[in-house]
């Protein structure tokens, strides 16, 4: 996640120095020269550069993950499907695909079945994971 965190600051600064650029060249046009407004206008292009490799790093930065992902769902067989709630207490098991449970006090769910494990939680540390899976080898 940190890769994707240092892509996205550098996308947004590079897209706060083009739209600092754009007000600049918009707002001073009128006493600026020829050769300011072409300076400004390479260091815009620059920056759209940039921001279209940095896009395209998101895209296959994403690509990779999901693969990775696709890669470690085919080797775990999922045989129970289940988490704790740490707030109260109540173990809740999702049993089929679309068997979406959530605990009594309304914290954490479970969805997915034996296809995928999905949990949605307020917060991190929410629930304890009672899943089982078992590898298989590809
Ligand atoms: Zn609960």
């Amino acid at each position: 996640m940190n890769k994707l965190e240092g892509l996205f600051n550098r996308f947004m600064s590079a897209k706060h120095e083009v739209q600092n650029l754009a007000a600049i060249v918009q707002n001073d046009g009128a006493t600026t020269t020829n050769e300011e407004v072409k300076q400004w206008d390479l260091r815009f292009q620059e920056h759209v550069t940039e921001m279209q490799s940095l896009h395209n790093d998101v895209l296959k930065h994403y690509a990779e993950q999901n693969d990775e992902k696709i890669k470690q769902r085919r080797q775990t067989k999922i045989i129970r499907n289940r988490i704790k709630c740490n707030r109260c207490g109540q173990i809740i098991e999702s049993v089929s695909r679309h068997d979406f449970k959530t605990c009594k006090c309304g914290s954490v769910s479970v969805d997915g079945g034996k296809d995928y494990l999905r949990r949605s939680f307020k917060e991190k540390g929410d629930y304890e994971d009672l899943s089982e899976t078992v590898g298989v080898s590809s």
